[in-house]
């Protein structure tokens, strides 16, 4: 289900504006497959509808499926349809607003008409502002402070949920939507009794017809996207246009997907990462520099800190952006900071069961008349609770108007008529501040991080569906030597199992890569060449072991270098000889040595945080701890060592052989002990670092 055509419509509720285009008046923009055309000004309503109407038909006429979305609330909160005509049904309000309102170019009865409904309901209010100062309008108040009592939300679940939305409510003043929400229920009553079976109104409406009606919100998106030479209105409606028209079939299966309610609902809520991916070409980063390898070389060896400082300095992002749901977004990587769509929690809300009321309470023994009704979490207390009287709360639920401070059920006694405590109580006790955890519109998380199943509670619980992260880093395995053979196939006394590629692969899967398994090649380089030809093309980076140093048969560094992009790198470690790292047709290679234990801990120190910054993910520090040592070892100045490594009773062992074609000590090992660069004496007791396997994201 996508669409041909998509009209946006700003909306407005004053008087006629006069020929020159303006802001704040009415525009509308029509875009295609992500294009838009120039936005339309239209200087009164009467105008505006009789060009929507018709651009509609012609839509229709032409077969083309054709979203339309306006600027303005499609409901009022919950109970108002209900207490006016009897219906909770939204489109019966239309229909009943469409007989009432008055409307000429120059003149309209919004205000009287928002007086004679207040009217209606105990209390004051709910409408209230006037525009004309001379003026009183019966039951309409001017001030909203001034209504009470008509037992009604200022806000719909879903305008709490959009930063800086006003309350349908409020007629007047700066940004006032009342007025034209008023202005607009008509014309969409309208246009749903003319194009009948055709026009359906999400989301009270399956949207399975040819044309699908919709508010939405022109706040949604980053205001640095809208163009800034246009009027603002004419902006906005352009932006959308463009935004909603690229949307793909699944993407609107994922905007349209809310739970039905009869308040409505704003069409993009929560999903401005996709509708901004929508406007935004995908972010597809530059390749590598060509020398981004190339150490500066010495008669030295490369102490382990300057190699790494070298990678993190010459590496970044190298993949794609897109746009997913927060259920598929564990592991993956932010490509933009967050900002809260709401604030959490949304409204005061109580931490405890127990009875609200107004604080402080003084010292010493209190009796508080109960107020009748109770708020529960989901389930607010739409009155005010009268002062020095409490009312029944439960966990979670919003603090009713009139008080501000909760006293904990198990510190009352209570009968029918009144509670009795004990003071003091401060102000706000057991009540947890709107926006206390988070605010709409602040940062939650930050570019550049990988997100936990943690992340994900925080970024729903501030309005959050869809992010934009980094498309995953696809890595290629590749083992190279002629003794080599698969596990499973015949081997002779001449040849071992391949043991590096499926622990690599492993590893790259851990680190929330792709692994691609590009299986063994021979010590033959032009076969060599073919195999890297082939996995440059579909990896954004190769792992390769064996071969790495500078022997006969070492084709992997040898072919790098023939490439010119080579660095071979000596870096002062043991286990590790050479890392020959380099570019293959822009793809970044990492060789790392033949022999398993050498392979895998170079990986964890080299290619872990390497890859990380290829996908797009902050540099990752491995964690390590200080742990006393339960062995003996002398060790001269030169070199960083890794010794296989596990804790047992407090104190750290390591394998009885460093031998580095001893693979069963990594499966002995739980981590790897550190050893510094430098000389080191270690006794018994003497505190090593310790670098647990989970450090490396294993
Ligand atoms: P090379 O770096 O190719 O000289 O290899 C160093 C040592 O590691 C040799 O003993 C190789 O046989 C061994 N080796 C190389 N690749 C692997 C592998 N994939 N699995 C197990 N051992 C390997
Ligand atoms: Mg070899």
């Amino acid at each position: 289900m996508t669409f041909d055509t998509v009209i946006m419509v700003d909306w407005s509720g004053g008087n006629d504006r006069g020929a020159t285009p303006k802001k704040d008046a009415i525009w509308t923009c029509i875009g295609r497959t992500g294009a838009s055309d120039a936005p339309l000004y239209h200087r009164n309503r009467q105008i505006a509808e009789a060009y929507i109407t018709d651009a509609l038909a012609t839509e229709l006429g032409q077969h083309r499926r054709t979203l339309i979305a306006f600027d303005l609330c499609f409901a009022y909160p919950n109970g108002f349809a209900k207490a006016l005509i009897g219906t909770e049904d939204p489109l019966a309000l239309w229909d009943w607003f469409a007989a009432r309102v008055k409307d000429t170019p120059s003149e309209n009865n919004r205000f009287s008409l928002a007086g004679q409904i207040n009217a209606q309901f105990p209390g004051i209010g709910p409408f209230w502002g006037n525009g004309r100062p001379n003026h009183d309008v019966p039951h309409l108040p001017r001030k909203g402070l001034d209504r009470q009592g008509f037992a009604l939300a200022e806000h719909r679940t879903t305008d709490s949920a959009a930063p800086g939305a006003f309350s349908p409510w409020q007629l007047a003043g700066a940004g006032a939507v009342g007025g034209q929400v008023i202005m607009g229920l008509p014309t969409l009553s309208r246009l749903r009794h003319h194009f009948g079976p055709s026009l359906s109104v999400w989301p009270f409406q399956t949207p399975d017809t040819p044309i699908v009606l919709a508010e939405t919100y022109f706040s949604l998106l980053p205001t640095a996207l809208l163009n800034d030479d246009a009027i603002r209105d004419a902006a906005q409606v352009s932006l959308y246009a463009r935004a909603f028209s690229s949307l793909a079939t699944d993407q609107w299966q994922t905007v349209f997907d809310i739970d039905p309610t009869p308040e409505g609902w704003v069409l993009g809520l929560g999903h401005a990462p996709l509708l901004q991916g929508a406007v935004m070409p995908a972010l597809i980063p530059p390749p590598l520099r060509n020398d981004c390898f190339a150490m500066p070389q010495g008669a030295h060896w490369t102490p382990v800190d300057d190699a790494l400082s070298h990678l993190r300095a010459h590496l970044a992002p190298v993949t794609a952006t897109e746009t997913v749901p927060l259920t598929q977004a564990v592991g993956r990587i932010l490509a933009a900071p967050v900002t809260a769509m709401r604030s959490h929690p949304p409204y005061a809300n109580a931490a405890v069961d127990g009875y609200a009321f107004a604080g402080p309470l003084p010292d010493g023994p209190h009796a508080l008349p109960l107020h009748p009704g109770r708020a529960a979490a989901g389930q607010p207390f739409e009155g005010t609770v009268p002062p020095n009287h409490a009312i029944r709360i439960l966990t979670g639920a919003n603090i009713p108007d009139g008080t501000d401070t909760v006293v904990l059920q198990e510190d009352t006694t209570a009968n029918t008529t009144h509670i009795a405590l004990h003071g003091p109580l401060k102000r706000g006790a057991n009540a947890r501040k709107a926006g206390e955890d988070m605010t709409a519109g602040a940062d939650v998380l930050p570019a550049r991080r990988r997100l936990t199943p943690a992340d994900l509670a925080t970024l729903a619980a501030c309005g959050t569906a869809t992010v934009t992260v980094h498309k995953p880093l696809k890595v290629g395995v590749l083992s190279t030597g002629d003794e080599l053979r698969a596990p499973g196939d015949a081997a002779t006394d001449g040849q071992i199992y391949d043991a590096n590629r499926a622990m690599l692969l492993a590893d790259i899967a851990r680190w929330g890569h792709i692994p691609v398994d590009l299986g063994i090649a021979p010590d033959n380089r032009a076969k060599l060449r073919r195999i890297l030809d082939r996995a440059a093309a579909k990896c954004d980076a190769i792992l390769t072991s064996g071969g790495a140093s500078a022997g006969d048969e070492d084709h992997m560094s040898a072919h790098l270098q023939g490439t010119g992009t080579l660095a071979l790198w000596r870096i002062a470690m043991k286990p590790g000889r050479p890392l020959a790292l380099g570019l293959w047709q822009d793809t970044p290679v990492f060789g790392l040595p033949g022999n398993p234990v050498a392979a895998q801990v170079c990986a964890l120190i080299f290619a872990h945080p390497a890859l990380a910054c290829l996908a797009g993910a902050e540099w990752p520090a491995p964690q390590g701890f200080q742990v006393p040592a339960a062995f003996i070892k002398s060790k001269k100045s030169g070199r960083r060592e890794y010794l296989r490594a596990r804790i047992t009773d407090g104190a750290v062992q390591v394998f009885p052989s460093e031998g580095s074609g001893r693979v069963s000590g990594l499966s002995w090992a739980t981590g790897l002990v550190e050893l510094p660069d430098g000389a080191a004496q270690i006794s018994l007791g003497t505190p090593v670092n310790y670098i647990p396997f989970a450090s490396f994201d294993l």
